[in-house]
């Protein structure tokens, strides 16, 4: 009878498949090291291939519809005001550490997106990025919140603090000092205790792609050349690699590694204004247009003569105005599908800036999910397959704009992240594996700890080792 495996996850909040496979070549020597002597390939994400919902589909292999989570803010009703933010008491299903838990394992957690607030787990908890700041509860236990007192000093830092700004050197500054924290906390606690499995999600490679991708990129509309940011990501993703290695230096030779990335990252052209659109299409009336740019909300909008509104974000969602569904609704029931497929073929034969079809691509939730709860979008829109984020606010007078409403961002997430397994038992090589679906990981997980996976996980054991 062999020993029960362990598991070490590292999470790399946005880390791209064309960053981290040149591995060798950009002197990444553990995430190369693992490669090698593991399995590696792309990861594909949810859609939508954002940070909330994407790790939580990881961690419970469930769609965004069955989670009713379409992004950070979601529609809490069918009215036309009220949001939530979807935190980590928006998941009301197991997720993976969960199920270890009750299976006697012990956990440990340290930034995994939607911990926050943070409840009980059978071992050490420390939650995530929505945590509003660093005076609040976010450990289990409780105790563990002056352990990271005494080990860290000063402000503990959740998040990034204005990352889109001009101030790079400060956002840079910032970058390095969370990372630095968080490893130093998961350094500590896997000093003091074994887990069978740990867990930790770094956002600092997500926040260094928003806030520093022109730098690196000559292809990039806003290239700066020869700028001292240049190396700025490369640089970054050595010193994570360094944080990787002195990790793998306090764990076990039965434990099994992963590095996953929620979604990839690419160049972003500039925002698509979504809602500036509905406006000539006719689809969305305002009582008076802004003579400045500002958001929707600001805005009165004349629900009776509005078919069709529009959310930003690094992708878009679309909303009917549905009679008996929306208080002031005006679509009736029967022409919701017929009106979404002209808004879709419309969107579809988009052009660009300059007259190309810029490849947008549409979907209907009932099309990608198992279930759709929640006030979901009733379409979900890439502009330009990313290559555009959707821009909420009107007031511009033009489809496309080079500025971002909610400030600065050269970046946009791409369908593909990374997935690099290293099973000491199982090897593999450096073998390229076909695309994992992000919603495989949980179940390839319990399949390696030789546990049962739960018949509601949309997920299949993927063996990448045949
Ligand atoms: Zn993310």
């Amino acid at each position: 009878m062999s020993s029960p495996q362990r598991i070490l996850i590292i999470g790399l909040d946005c880390a791209a498949p064309e960053l981290i496979f040149d591995a060798w070549r950009n002197h990444l020597s553990a995430i190369a090291g693992l490669m090698q002597r593991g399995v590696y390939g792309r990861l594909e994400s949810c859609i939508p291939a954002i940070t909330v919902p994407a790790w939580a589909c990881m961690m419970s292999s469930r769609d965004p519809g069955q989670l009713g989570i379409y992004g950070f803010r979601n529609r809490a009703d069918y009215s036309y005001t009220r949001m939530i933010t979807a935190n980590a008491r928006a998941i009301t299903v197991p997720r993976l550490w969960d199920l270890l838990g009750r299976a006697g394992k012990r956990v440990g957690l340290v930034g995994v997106p939607q911990t926050y607030p943070v409840s009980s787990v059978n071992g050490d908890l420390v939650s995530c990025f929505l945590t509003p700041n660093d005076r609040a509860q976010f450990t289990y236990p409780l105790s563990l919140k002056q352990d990271i007192a005494r080990w860290v000093h000063g402000e503990f830092l959740m998040d990034v603090p204005n990352f889109r700004s001009d101030n790079k050197s400060a956002i840079l500054q910032d970058i390095y000092r969370m990372a630095d924290q968080h490893f130093t906390v998961c350094k500590r606690l896997l000093e003091r205790k074994r887990y069978d499995f740990f867990m930790t999600v770094d956002m600092g490679i997500d926040r260094i792609h928003h806030a520093f991708w022109k730098y690196m990129d000559p292809r990039h509309p806003k290239h700066v050349p020869e700028s001292p940011f240049a190396h700025a990501i490369y640089d970054y993703y050595r010193f994570i690699d360094e944080q990787i290695a002195s990790l793998l230096n306090l764990i076990d030779d039965r434990t099994i590694v992963l590095v996953v990335s929620d979604h990839g990252a690419k160049a972003m052209i500039g925002g698509f204004c979504l809602n500036e659109w509905l406006i000539q299409e006719g689809y969305l009336a305002l009582e008076e247009y802004p003579e400045t740019p500002r958001s929707l909300d600001e805005c009165r909008i004349d629900w009776t003569r509005t078919r069709a509104w529009g959310a930003g974000g690094y992708y878009g969602r679309l909303f009917l105005n549905v009679a008996g569904r929306e208080p002031e609704g005006i679509v009736a029931a029967d022409e919701v599908d017929l009106l979404r497929d002209e808004i879709m073929a419309k969107l579809e034969s988009l052009p660009d800036h300059t007259g190309r079809i810029m490849g947008t691509r549409v979907f209907r939730p009932e099309a990608i999910y198992r279930e759709v709860r929640g006030a979901a979008p009733d379409l979900l829109v890439y502009f330009g397959d990313l290559n555009w984020r959707s821009v909420g606010s009107v007031g511009r007078k033009a489809l496309y704009t080079f500025e971002n409403d909610t400030g600065p961002d050269d970046a946009n997430h791409a369908q593909h992240g990374i997935f690099i397994l290293y099973d000491p038992r199982r090897g593999g090589g450096g073998r390229y594996i076909d695309d994992i679906s992000i919603y495989d990981v949980a179940p390839t997980l319990l399949h390696l700890l030789d546990l049962d996976v739960p018949p509601e996980m949309i997920g299949k054991v993927r063996d990448l080792w045949v």
